[in-house]
This record gives structure tokens, C-alpha cells and sequence, in this order.
């Protein structure tokens, strides 16, 4: 068996800073650096020299193509293969790439969704080089990540807006580490670690499931009798063929710099988690998209198919990502972990704080960030996080934020009332309680985790947000401190009013109750149930406020993200609906209608053996599934006039609205009644896999 050489292997395919170090010449090292540190603009004669060592690098390792890769607002990634010939006059080729091409791509625009932009402004648009994550190698092709936008600069992807929050947070932190008389600080960073959930099926199995292949998740199937009741699988062996994929899964991922750490077997029969070693949010991002990338990959080599649908068996837990997101200092602090002075203390809690009044305040944009219809049937379905927003702090830190809000001493045995900024906090054990999995965003020691992702989202749109309303809630409170006569008193003050203000965010309790649902509309929290509740948060004028101050959308960027996210819900359900219509027609009712002739047959034949002979289980099969034959075969009618009525609606917003009341609910009913019909079938004539057969097979 051979050996594999973990850190020989690691970011052997990426031109990382080593490579960089090795290859470049030292003016131009520096002046990159310069580039990715500063964001300073990069001049053509460095870029020159920095492709022409990329380009050499990438040759050495097989390369003939180079792409620029990034990450149009389909969610997914993007790349279009340029080779590096280049005719040399006399018949033969040269292998060249310039610093034109590195930093500059102009892929054909009109076919990712613009929303709008495109209308509006030009149809071309470009991609540019995002020097901030390194170039690496798939496939035999070097891979540039690179921003999108339009002509005019509107941004058409998701990292265009994730760099420019993360900026926003930069900005506004520094403005607050320097009223702590912190200046050894030139960046803020904000950090991301996202644990990725799949689940791994048969690819066989797979390929004969029309709804997994068109849409990712089964829209049919009865629950097998055994669900995830027994909750054995959850860390439970590994597998073999399971094993085999995670072993070749770690390699890839090391080989492109991916810190892929911990690997586990999940809740459901069949789910497993990938959780990574966090790293700056924009690497992470990145990272993120190649992981699901190259876990599909790597589960065809295995012959398996790997699902990243939210929810692709009912009656079983979906998957989720959660986002561990922390800010911390070019100098290696992390800003949300509590010092040992007072005013590291003060500091601290300035930022837990500001986070606190951040998910208060735009508990609408963060719910807005994970909505998708995947996520719809997760989210207050028990399983995952409830669709309302709230923040869990632990019961030490409640308390502490308690005492500090009302002037109180922290506990019996204390006399002195704390005070920020003149009192050590008092130590609080890191919460191991921690796995009140029902919260939604939990504080867990030095990090918050965001837990209502869906596992196919990007991490972009989450982070965008955490990044921006933290950033808006630094501002404010850089703007109160910077001015004020007196900073510690200022501070104190400010510490209380947020905590009193918000407090009604912090809830430690059982998402999962009635009696939350309940208690959070009490306090005036969000309920906001589906993807179509949740969208119109990007058009909220408070919001508008919000991203155009920080410069991280345009009105015209939000239009546009808003039709794209109704549009997508809605060809979403389209195309659910005609599948399941598809499978009815073709499929399902033919296989039934088959195997009810056979038990006609079979009734027909005892009757003309004997008369009296008992033929009461083929005549009761016969009578029920002939009865619901004609069910579904109405309902699948009623369900393409459900589409088509809702196709017609030309509003986005009411089109995806009809969606969600017509045809969600016409998709419900036609699933019962043929799931019905599955278990009242010979297995051996049901036309597809079946639940059992899917996720106990592997
Ligand atoms: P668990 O959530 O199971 O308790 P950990 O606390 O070890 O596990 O971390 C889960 C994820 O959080 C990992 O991806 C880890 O790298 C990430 N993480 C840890 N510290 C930070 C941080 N400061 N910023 C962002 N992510 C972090
Ligand atoms: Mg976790």
C-alpha cells in the first residue's frame, strides 16, 4: 500500500504563496503582495511576468488549457477553456498566456442570469482576476478565480459583492480597534469554517430515478419502514465504500490547498459531513464551491452519486451547511474571543454586541440569505433550524450580558457591578452546551456558527450579508465613540442601550416549540416561512440603505438579485412539477395499470377454476388501485393547470407566489396519493428505486 506524503501532496496544485515566492522574481513577489494586501491595482508589466510563470508552472503539470473560474448567480461555478497555443508563424505553435489574460476574461455574458442588468445596461460583460485566492489546476486546465460583472461594473456573481462586504467590515473595524488604541492593526478579516453535509447514493439507483436526475431530490417515495428512528448512523463506522471515497475526496481536496479536516457520518442513513479548517472568507467561499465540485466527482469515480439537495428524501433529514464565521486581525486576533485585560473585555464585547444588534435589526436579510426552495423544506421542519431568527449565547454569557444591561454584580459572591472597560470580564466557561442544535445562530466560545444554510448554497450570500450588517453596526457605534467626551463612559453606556435594545434576539431555549413560535411573535421577531416571504427583504428600502452605503450592492444589483431569486423559485417548481407529471404519465400509472391487469388475470382465472374460490385480495388490490389510478391520473391534471396557470402570471413576484400556493400544494397531493400507491404495489413492478433501496444500498 503506498504511503501518502500528506504535506508533499498539500496545495501541490495550486500556485500558492510558495510557488510564488519560488517562481517569481522578487520586485514582482512584492508587488503582488503589495496587490493582494493593499487591493492595489496590479500593472501590466507585473502581470506579464506573473502569467508567464503561471503558465510555465502550469505546463510542468499538464496543463494546455487556462479558465477563468467564478461564480455566476446560479449558485454554481463557471468556467470557459481557452488553450494556450498561439500560432508562431511557420506551422507550429507556442504555448503562451499573457498578463492581458490573466487579469481580464470576456466570457459571452447573456447566458447567466442578470436579472435585469442586463436590459438596462450592456449585454457583454468580463471577468476579472481576484489575485486575493490563488490560481490552482483541475482538470488539466489552470483556473484563475475571478470576479464577473458587467461592462459598466454592475456585479453579475457572488464574490464581486463578498469582497466588496468584506471590505465594508475592514473599514468600519479598524475604525473601532483605533479608538482602543490598537495601531499595530492594518486589516480586519472576517473568517469563515463552512461543515458541509451530502448524502451518498448508488449511481445506478440514481440514474434510474428521473426526479433525482432533473431535479435533485425525489419527488415521489414511500417512508421505507425504517427511517433514521434508531439515529445509529449519526458518528457511527464508516463504510468501506464510504471510506474509500472520503480517502480519495481528502486527497483532491489537499492537492487543490482545501484544509478538509474532519469527516463524519451523519443523522440519516446515507448523509455524511466534510467540515473544513476555516480560512478568510473569500478562500473559504472558494473552497466550498470546489469541495461540492469535486465530492460529485469523486463519488462518479466510486460509483456513487453524491446529492447536495436540502432535502432530497422526505421523511428524512435534509442537509445544511453551517457557517462558522469569527473577524479577526492581520496580526491573528480574534476579534469575538474575550481577552484577559478590561479592555480587550471592552473590545469584545463591543463586537459580540454589535453581532447581537446586527441580527436583530436584519434578521429579514440573513433569513433572505439562505432562501431557496431546497431550503424551504428544511427550514421549521424540526430538523433544521426554525425559519425565525434568533441567537444563542449560552447561559454564562447571558448572564453576564444581563448583569451588565441592568448594573448588576455577576454573581451572589461579587459586590462590585461590572462595568465595561474597568472590569475584567469574569471568567465564563466556553458553553459546552452548545448543542442546542435547534438555534439558528449560536455564539460557540470564539466564533458564531449560522446554521440555516442549505447544503447547495454558495456561502456567499450569507456571508455578504453577516459581513455587511456587522460592518453597518461597527459604523454606528464608531460614529457614537469617536466623538464622545468621555470613551470609557461612552462605552459602557453604549454596551447597556445595545444589549437592552436587542436582547429580545437572544433566545437559549428549543426552537423546534410551538411555544417559541409563539413567544418570538410576542417579541415581534420575523416568521418568515418561505423563500417567496423571504426574498422582498432585498428591496426593503432600509436595506437598500444598507448595502448602498456600504457600497456592496446597487439598487440596480438588488432588482436584479431579487428577479433572479424569484425567477429561480419558480422555474425551480416548474420544473418539479413536470417531472412529477412526466414520471406519472410515463411511468408510474403505466407500471400500476400493468400490475393490476396481472391481478385481474390472476382474478379472472381462480373465478374459472372455481367460482367460489376466495379472489378478495385480488379483488380489493384491483378496486383500490384502479380508484387511485384515476386519483392521480386527475391530480397530475390538475397539477399541469396549477403550472400553467402559474407560468402565466407575468410579475415575478406573483408568478413565484402562485407557485407556492398553487402548485406546491397540487405537487403535495399527487404525492400522497402515489406514494400510497407504492406500498399497495409488487415491489418487482414499481417502476423506480425505492427509498430502501436508495439509502441503505451503499
Ligand atoms: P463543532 O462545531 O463541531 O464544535 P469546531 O468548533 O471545531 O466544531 O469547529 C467547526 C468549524 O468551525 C470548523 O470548520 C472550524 O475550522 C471552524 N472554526 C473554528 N474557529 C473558527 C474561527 N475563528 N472562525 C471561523 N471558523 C472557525
Ligand atoms: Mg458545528
Amino acid at each position: 500500500m503506498s504511503v501518502l506524503n500528506v504535506p508533499e501532496i498539500f496545495g501541490s496544485l495550486v500556485f500558492d504563496d510558495r510557488t510564488m515566492q519560488e517562481r517569481l522574481p522578487r520586485e514582482t513577489y512584492r508587488a503582488l503582495q503589495k496587490t493582494i494586501q493593499n487591493g492595489k491595482s496590479l500593472d501590466l508589466s507585473i502581470a506579464n511576468t506573473v502569467a508567464s510563470a503561471m503558465k510555465d508552472w502550469a505546463l510542468e503539470h499538464g496543463c494546455t488549457h487556462f479558465t477563468h473560474w467564478f461564480q455566476p448567480m446560479t449558485g454554481i461555478t463557471a468556467e470557459k477553456h481557452d488553450s494556450f497555443i498561439s500560432p508562431a508563424g511557420d506551422g507550429s505553435v507556442l504555448m503562451e498566456f499573457s498578463g492581458k489574460e490573466l487579469v481580464r476574461g470576456e466570457p459571452d455574458a447573456s447566458s447567466f442570469p442578470s436579472g435585469g442588468l442586463r436590459a438596462t445596461f450592456e449585454a457583454r460583460g468580463y471577468t476579472a482576476w481576484d489575485p486575493t485566492s490563488y490560481a490552482f489546476i483541475k482538470d488539466r486546465t489552470l483556473c484563475i478565480p475571478t470576479v464577473f460583472c458587467s461592462y459598466t461594473g454592475e456585479a453579475l456573481d457572488k464574490k464581486t459583492p463578498l469582497l466588496r462586504s468584506m471590505e465594508a467590515l475592514n473599514r468600519q473595524a479598524l475604525r473601532i480597534l483605533r479608538l482602543f488604541g490598537n495601531t499595530d492593526v492594518t486589516r480586519v478579516l472576517t473568517t469563515v469554517g463552512p461543515e458541509q453535509e451530502y448524502f451518498l447514493i448508488d449511481r445506478e439507483l440514481y440514474n434510474e430515478r428521473e426526479d433525482l436526475v432533473l431535479t435533485g431530490r425525489t419527488l415521489f417515495g414511500a417512508r421505507p419502514p425504517r427511517g433514521q428512528e434508531l439515529e445509529d448512523h449519526y458518528f457511527g463506522a464508516i463504510k468501506p465504500k464510504v471510506a474509500a471515497f472520503m480517502a480519495d475526496l481528502n486527497e483532491e481536496l489537499w492537492k487543490l490547498g482545501v484544509l478538509a479536516k474532519t469527516e463524519h457520518n451523519e443523522v440519516a442513513p446515507a448523509q455524511h459531513e466534510l467540515a473544513p479548517i476555516f480560512s478568510n472568507t473569500n478562500i473559504a467561499c472558494d473552497h466550498n464551491q470546489l469541495t461540492m465540485e469535486i465530492m460529485k466527482k469523486v463519488a462518479e469515480r466510486h460509483g456513487m452519486y453524491c446529492l447536495l439537495h436540502e432535502k432530497p428524501f422526505e421523511g428524512v433529514n435534509g442537509s445544511g451547511k453551517h457557517n462558522n464565521w469569527s473577524i479577526s486581525t492581520n496580526t491573528g486576533l480574534n476579534l469575538l474571543e474575550p481577552g484577559d485585560s478590561p479592555m480587550e473585555n471592552a473590545q469584545f464585547l463591543l463586537f459580540l454586541v454589535a453581532v447581537i444588534k446586527a441580527v436583530d435589526e436584519y434578521q429579514d436579510l440573513l433569513r433572505m440569505s439562505v432562501a431557496s426552495p431546497g431550503n424551504d423544506h428544511r427550514l421549521g421542519a424540526n430538523e433544521a433550524p426554525p425559519a425565525i431568527v434568533s441567537m444563542f449565547v449560552g447561559d454564562e454569557l447571558g448572564e453576564i450580558l444581563d448583569c451588565l444591561e441592568q448594573g448588576k454584580p455577576y454573581s451572589h459572591r461579587d459586590k462590585e457591578i461590572l462595568k465595561v472597560g474597568v472590569h475584567t470580564l469574569p471568567r465564563f466557561p466556553k458553553d459546552t452546551t452548545d448543542r442546542n442544535r435547534t438555534s439558528p445562530f449560536a455564539f460557540t466560545g470564539n466564533k458564531f456558527e449560522f446554521r440555516m444554510l442549505g447544503s447547495s448554497d454558495s456561502i456567499a450570500d450569507a456571508n455578504v450579508v453577516l459581513n455587511t450588517i456587522t460592518a453597518e453596526e461597527l459604523s454606528q457605534f464608531a460614529d457614537t465613540l469617536e466623538t464622545a467626551p468621555d470613551f470609557e463612559k461612552a462605552l459602557d453606556a453604549l454596551v447597556k442601550k445595545t444589549i437592552k435594545e436587542h436582547k429580545r434576539i437572544l433566545f437559549n431555549g428549543d426552537g423546534y416549540t410551538d411555544e417559541w413560535v409563539e413567544e418570538a411573535e410576542r417579541r415581534g421577531l420575523l416568521n418568515l416561512k418561505t423563500t417567496v416571504d423571504a426574498i422582498p427583504a432585498l428591496l426593503d428600502p432600509k436595506n437598500i440603505k444598507l448595502f448602498t452605503k456600504h457600497g456592496i450592492f446597487t439598487e440596480a444589483e438588488l432588482h436584479s438579485r431579487y428577479e433572479i431569486s424569484m425567477e429561480n423559485y419558480s422555474k425551480t417548481l416548474n420544473i418539479e412539477a413536470l417531472t412529477m407529471i412526466d414520471m406519472v404519465n410515463k411511468k408510474i400509472l403505466p407500471a400500476v395499470e400493468r400490475y393490476v391487469d396481472e391481478l385481474s388475470v390472476t382474478f379472472l382465472h381462480k373465478k374459472a377454476l372455481n367460482p367460489n374460490m376466495n379472489c378478495h385480495v385480488e379483488y380489493d388490490r384491483v378496486t383500490e388501485l384502479s380508484q387511485l389510478s384515476a386519483d392521480v391520473y386527475d391530480e397530475a391534471y390538475a397539477l399541469g393547470d396549477a403550472v400553467r396557470s402559474a407560468a402565466a402570471e407575468s410579475d415575478v413576484a406573483v408568478q413565484a407566489r402562485a407557485y407556492e400556493q398553487r402548485v406546491l400544494p397540487a405537487m403535495e397531493v399527487l404525492r400522497r396519493d402515489v406514494d400510497h400507491m407504492e406500498t399497495l404495489t409488487d415491489e418487482a413492478a414499481w417502476p423506480m428505486p425505492t427509498y430502501a433501496d436508495l439509502i441503505y444500498h451503499v
